[in-house]
C-alpha cells in the first residue's frame, strides 16, 4: 500500500494507474476509522478499481465551538487497518496541503443543506462540499463511497455532482452498527460507560417508529414525538433535532406516504450523536 501526503504525488499515482486502464474509486474519511469505514473499503474493493483513501479533518466543516481540535487521530492505526483491508493508496494531506492559502471559493448546495444538520450546524455543508469537490479533482474518481450514517451528507453530495455535471458515480453504503444498535462513530470514543448505555435509545427509538410506520401511523409529527419522548424519558441525552423528512429531497412530510427518512441530532454530554433510518412505507391500495 502506498501512503502520501502530498497532491502532487497522489496525482502521478493515479494518472499512471488510469494509464493502465484502471478505474479509481475513492473513500474519503476524517480517519479514527472503524467497521463503518471498512465497509465503505469493502464495497470500493468489490468494483475491482483502485482504491483511494483519504483521511483529513477538514477545519471547513466544523465551527468554532466544535470538536476540531480534539477530534480522535490515529494515522498509524489507521494506515495498518487500510492496509488489511486492501486498499490501494493512503492520502493523508495537511491542513497546509489542502489550504496553503485562505479560501475564497466555496461550493454550496442550497436548501439541502439548510435542514437537519445543516440548521444546527450553519456552514457544515459548504465546508463538506468545498472538500469533498478539491477532493474529487485531485482524484478524479469513476466512484465515490458514502455511507448512509451521514445520510444528508451523501444526498448533498449526490447533487452536487448531479448539478455540477461531475463524471463520478456516488455509490451509498448502509449504516454499520455495534452488536447492540448503536452506529459506529469515531466520536463514540468520547462517551462514558453511562452514556454509552443511554445512546442505545437512538437506535431503539427509530426501531419502534419503523414499527409504528409499519403499524400504519401515517403521521409525521406524531412519530417525531414518540421518539422524542423515548429518549426524553430513557435517556439524559439533550435532543438538538429529530424530524421525518421525504428520504429524497428532504422536504417536510406531514403524512407519512413515499419513503421517510427518520433523522436525529442528540447530544450526550458535549458528545453530539447522530443516526437515521429510512422507513419504506407499503403504499394503500
Ligand atoms: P467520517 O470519517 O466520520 O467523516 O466518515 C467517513 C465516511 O464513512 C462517511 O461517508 C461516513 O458516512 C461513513 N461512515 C461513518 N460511520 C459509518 C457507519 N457507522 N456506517 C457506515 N458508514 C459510516
Amino acid at each position: 500500500m502506498k501512503r502520501t501526503s502530498r497532491i502532487s504525488e497522489l496525482r502521478e499515482i493515479i494518472s499512471s494507474e488510469k494509464k493502465r486502464g484502471r478505474k479509481i474509486a475513492l473513500v474519503p474519511t476524517m480517519g479514527f476509522l472503524h467497521r463503518g469505514h471498512l465497509s465503505l473499503i469493502e464495497q470500493a474493493k468489490q468494483t475491482d478499481a483502485f482504491v483511494v483513501l483519504s483521511i483529513f479533518v477538514n477545519p471547513l466543516q466544523f465551527g468554532p465551538n466544535e470538536d476540531l481540535s480534539r477530534y480522535p487521530r490515529d494515522l498509524e492505526r489507521d494506515a495498518h487497518l487500510v492496509e488489511e483491508a486492501g486498499v490501494d493508496v493512503v492520502f493523508h494531506p495537511s491542513v497546509e496541503e489542502m489550504y496553503p492559502r485562505p479560501m475564497l471559493t466555496f461550493v454550496e448546495v442550497g436548501e439541502l443543506d439548510r435542514v437537519l444538520c445543516g440548521s444546527s450546524r450553519p456552514g457544515h455543508f459548504r465546508g463538506v462540499a468545498t472538500v469533498v469537490s478539491k477532493l474529487f479533482n485531485i482524484v478524479q474518481p469513476d466512484m465515490a463511497f458514502f455511507g448512509q450514517k451521514d445520510y444528508q451528507q451523501y444526498l448533498i453530495i449526490e447533487r452536487m455532482v448531479k448539478d455540477l455535471s461531475l463524471p463520478i458515480e456516488i455509490c451509498p453504503v448502509p449504516i454499520i452498527r455495534e452488536e447492540d444498535g448503536l452506529a459506529m462513530s469515531s466520536r463514540n470514543i468520547y462517551l462514558t460507560a453511562e452514556q454509552r448505555l443511554e445512546a442505545l435509545v437512538l437506535s431503539k427509538s427509530l426501531n419502534e417508529a419503523e414499527r409504528s410506520i409499519h403499524g400504519g401511523q401515517r403521521s409525521a409529527r406524531e412519530i417525531e414525538r414518540q421518539i422524542r419522548e423515548k429518549i426524553t424519558l430513557e435517556s439524559h441525552g439533550v435532543i438538538d433535532y429529530v424530524e421525518v423528512r421525504d428520504a429524497g429531497s428532504l422536504s417536510d412530510v406531514t403524512d407519512i406516504q413515499s419513503p421517510v427518512l427518520l433523522a436525529l441530532a442528540v447530544k450526550f454530554g458535549t458528545t453530539r450523536l447522530i443516526d437515521n433510518k429510512v422507513v419504506e412505507v407499503e403504499q394503500n391500495v
